[in-house]
């Protein structure tokens, strides 16, 4: 089989490899299908990432592989009539690297390889453009010095710094022909002294040093994090792409730009891009110069004075627009382009399906179904279910006062306030202990990914909306605000100053990533509106999902929330929360501290009302839904005083010595609380307790339902079951209660009595519990601790070790060890459904609202996931995806 596949060089490969992302890069691939398709695309070829890993695994390059690319190149020479290495006309090439999916880590792009000192006559001759030769030459040797050969930029820049300040020129383009020879003999002596060896002239060495660069650049410490962080495995390797060069800077009628197909912050159908006259690759992302809008439309709006690309180049930009429109019917698709025009002339480097705030993602799916481009399952399964938290979350109030110091450019939206931090490191450091922090850099790089995944927001003063700090911001879903000039840092003092404000590393700001602003210290937020098109795809998932998506919740906050955001039930209202509102704390200390059965019934009488009001009002808002209401859980320690004043308070309001309650409380110890006195243990060994609970259940269900009319079904929900005999004699408890409330009631109610599956032990006698039980809720936060022996509270030391050594794939805790757990959850559902048929099944740890846990619970036919509020919407998708 092949591992160098052509593109644009004659006939279309028929290789249906030479189109697999797998095989040769997402780049690639996408340019072996434009030429295909008959898109303006210089030729090339790629080489495979196959061939990468075992180039790195063997340390050199497999047999037959330079007789493929000579091959491959010949193809190149034959398309363009140009030679390699010639030095009369010569062939020059970019080499690019490209993984399956995009990867900013990855090795940066080698442009103009094969000049030397005679092929740049050449070059000169053919193009009747010296000046131009001479600028790509010197392009030519401080990139390849700098990502092949590894020599620091700043040297390069450095040297060019110099010539400027020394002929008080402010732009690259004031620098003559002259300028530019000296400066590649200059490069050339700053190569040799830092490499001690001359600068490759040899033009298939050249080649093979740029190819090997890319597959060494899989493993550089840059890739290895955004793997890291993106959970992209080790063994994909990269694909290399070696194609012929154009040119965009050759004058006033070249150009190079990039370009989305709508507009990647709105999802709004407009052509959306920036671009360069007289300029080549990277130009436009390094923010060097300030590049001009694409459309005549974007720069009336944004009040820019250079003409658009639809004013300058109106033929071109015509042509491109025609590109746009195929490309993205092409592919169904909003695309993300770069493009260069060499002397009038159009090419495609490269299409992608483009990066887009979760914003955009919903406007485009919903809009794209409207325009027939695609169904609704495929705009299901478009829109990231995570990254619908970026529009669940606050933005910043309207109405709040606020202190402006800057405009930037509004790249990523959302909002955060947070301290400022001036490097990567330190932000993530910050963060560590809890803090906020908002990233504030000149520009970033990919060595700032770790600083910008810890920041709550990101500032750059330099780069467009196509910027590194842009992208990546808008990828992660973290608000930007990129280009404000009216920022300047001084990173030695750890001062800056924003507009006209003098500030340090450490004060509060703000910023509004959908206007731009940079705020003075913290302004509060509102809550997202939860209408149009998110209301639209929500309906769409609904329609396709078989689960139901409920809520953890108690407070009447929480159930609201929940309740907005779609939640058709309560999975799990976890009762002891309730336990800790400040009208009541101190008749639970006096319950638990109670010297006996008398003591706490005393304690217990006072809290029913309590506990009966909080259920009523839980009843009422879920108004019908079911409602699951799990039984007093953790250690009754939790619950103590711990000061001397909090004991002596107590013990003025229940009238017993403060040395008698600290003499209970000390009884009260354990030594592992987590395995200890707490679950339905407490029932067993204080039944008062579950009893006065389920009276306050019952009774608020009764007065509900006699005032509302409304059929109130509460499931009650026995923890940390281990036995059947345990949840038998707390059924027969509920039971007797129930029938107690009904008969002082004069009326009936349905209800349900269930536990959780939350130990090993319960999972694998889940047949017989079930005999017990009307339904199961899969508790995974403690089966996953008890699973695997792990402490949830004491992972923190361990975790981020255990991940990067792939001995966990994930943290645990956030998304379910389908492996392991996963087993003991098939176990439990599929026994506990063989002893009763109608058995239902849910879960409610952290899982519930994690997608990948979600697909493994579509997969058992759990009837129901359970999520914290905010993650409602996200199960709702993630369930839909599921079902498809
Ligand atoms: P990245 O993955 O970082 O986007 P690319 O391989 O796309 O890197 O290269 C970056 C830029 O270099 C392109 O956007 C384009 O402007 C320029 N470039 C790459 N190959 C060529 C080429 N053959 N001719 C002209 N410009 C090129
Ligand atoms: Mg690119
Ligand atoms: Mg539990």
């Amino acid at each position: 089989i092949a591992y160098v596949f052509s593109f644009g060089a004659g006939a279309a490969n028929s290789d249906s490899r030479a189109r697999d992302k797998a095989v040769v890069g997402g780049k690639g691939a996408n340019l072996a299908e434009m030429a295909s398709i008959g898109l303006p695309v210089p030729p090339g070829f790629t080489i495979s990432s196959e061939e990468c890993l075992r180039y790195l695994a063997q340390g050199d390059f497999s047999a037959g592989i330079a007789e493929a690319v000579a091959a491959a190149v010949a193809g190149i020479e034959q398309a363009t009539g140009k030679r390699f290495g010639d030095p009369a006309d010569p062939l020059l090439v970019s080499v690019r690297s490209g993984a399956r999916v995009s990867m900013p880590g990855m090795m940066d792009t080698v442009l103009n390889l094969g000049l030397n000192d005679a092929t740049v006559v050449g070059l000169a001759a053919g193009s009747g453009d010296e000046r131009f030769a001479w600028d790509s030459y010197r392009r030519f040797i401080q990139m390849y010095g700098d990502v092949v050969l590894g020599v620091p930029h700043h040297l390069f820049e450095d040297a060019l710094e110099i010539v400027k300040e020394d002929n008080d020129f402010h732009a690259d383009l004031d620098l003559s022909t002259e300028h530019w020879q000296a400066l590649v003999s200059e490069y050339k002596q700053i190569v040799k002294r830092e490499t001690g060896a001359d600068f490759p002239e040899d033009v298939q060495a050249q080649l093979w040093g740029a190819i090997a660069a890319v597959f060494a650049s899989w493993q550089s410490e840059r890739a290895k994090v955004y793997r890291r962080l993106n959970a992209i495995p080790a063994d994909w390797g990269t694909a290399v792409t070696v194609q012929a060069m154009v040119f965009g800077n050759m004058g006033e009628t070249s150009a190079t730009g990039v370009a989305f197909t709508r507009d990647p912050a709105t999802g709004e159908r407009a052509y959306y891009g920036e671009f360069l006259i007289n300029a080549q690759g990277e130009d436009v992302v390094a923010g060097i110069r300030t590049p001009q809008y694409l459309t005549r439309a974007a720069r009336e709006r944004a009040n820019a004075k250079l003409a658009s690309m639809e004013e300058a180049m109106p033929q071109v930009y015509a042509e491109l627009a025609q590109v746009f429109d195929l490309l993205e019917r092409h592919y169904r698709d909003m695309q993300d382009i770069e493009f260069t025009v060499e002397r009038g002339r159009l090419f495609v480097l490269q299409t992608r399906s483009g990066k887009r705030t979760a914003k955009a993602a919903l406007k485009m799916a919903v809009d794209m179904v409207a325009e027939g481009l695609i169904d609704e399952a495929t705009a299901i399964r478009r829109v990231d279910p995570m990254a619908l938290d970026q529009l669940l979350h606050p933005t910043l109030d309207p109405a709040a006062p606020r202190d402006v110091l800057a405009y930037g450019l509004p790249a990523s939206p959302g909002a955060a306030s947070g301290a400022i931090v001036l490097d990567a490191d330190t932000a993530e450091k910050r963060a560590e202990r809890g803090e906020a922090v908002i990233l504030v850099r000149t520009e970033t790089s990919p060595e700032d990914i770790h600083g910008m995944h810890a920041a709550k927001g990101i500032v750059t003063a330099r780069g467009g909306m196509t910027s590194h700090a842009a992208v990546v911001a808008r990828g992660m879903g973290r608000p930007c605000v990129s280009g404000c000039s009216a920022v300047s840092i001084d990173l030695a003092a750890r001062t800056l100053r924003i507009g006209h404000r003098n500030l340090v590393e450490g004060d509060v700001i703000t910023l509004d990533g959908s206007t731009g602003a940079i705020i003075a210290g913290a302004v509060p937020t509102v809550e997202p509106e939860l209408v149009g098109d998110f209301a639209v795809l929500m309906g769409m998932a609904d329609k396709y999902r078989r689960m139901k998506v409920r809520a953890n919740a108690e407070t009447p906050e929480d159930c609201r929330i929940a309740r907005q955001f779609g939640a058709e039930g309560v999975g799990l209202c976890r009762t002891e929360h309730m336990f800790f509102q400040a009208d009541r704390i101190s008749a639970v200390r006096q319950m638990i501290l109670a010297e006996d059965e008398g003591g706490r019934r005393a304690a217990l009488a006072k809290l029913l009302p309590e506990q009966r009001a909080d259920f009523r009002e839980l009843f009422e808002i879920m108004a019908g839904l079911a409602v699951t209401i799990r039984l007093l859980d953790p250690p009754l320690h939790e619950f103590l005083p711990h000061s001397d004043a909090e004991f002596a308070e107590l013990s003025a309001t229940i009238g017993i010595g403060a040395d008698t309650l600290r003499r209970r409380a000390e009884e009260l110890h354990e030594f592992n609380p987590m395995l200890g006195h707490r679950g339905c243990r407490l029932g067993i060994t204080y039944p008062e307790i579950y009893e006065m609970q389920a009276r306050a259940i019952f009774e608020a269900a009764c007065e509900v339902s006699t005032a509302s009319g409304a059929a109130v079904v509460p499931e009650v929900m026995i923890p940390l079951v281990g036995t059947r005999r345990e949840l038998q004699i707390l059924r027969e408890l509920v039971d007797r209660v129930a029938g107690e409330v009904f008969a002082e009631q004069g009326r009936r109610l349905d209800y349900l009595v269930g536990t959780m599956i939350e130990l090993p032990r319960a999972a694998l006698m889940a047949g017989e519990i079930a005999e017990e039980a009307r339904f199961f809720s899969f508790g995974t936060n403690d089966l996953t601790q008890t699973t695997l022996g792990v402490s949830r509270d004491d992972a923190g030391r361990f975790l981020t070790p255990y991940v990067e050594q792939g001995i966990y794939p994930r943290d645990p805790f956030v998304s379910l060890d389908i492996e392991g757990v996963g087993q003991l959850i098939r176990l439990g559902a599929e026994r506990g459904r063989a002893t009763r048929g109608d058995l239902k099944l849910g879960i409610c740890g952290e899982h519930g609202g994690d997608p990948a846990s979600i697909d493994f619970c579509e997969g058992l036919g759990l009837d129901y996931v359970s999520a914290s509020p905010y993650r409602v919407p996200i199960a709702r998708l993630a369930a839909a995806q599921a079902a498809l």
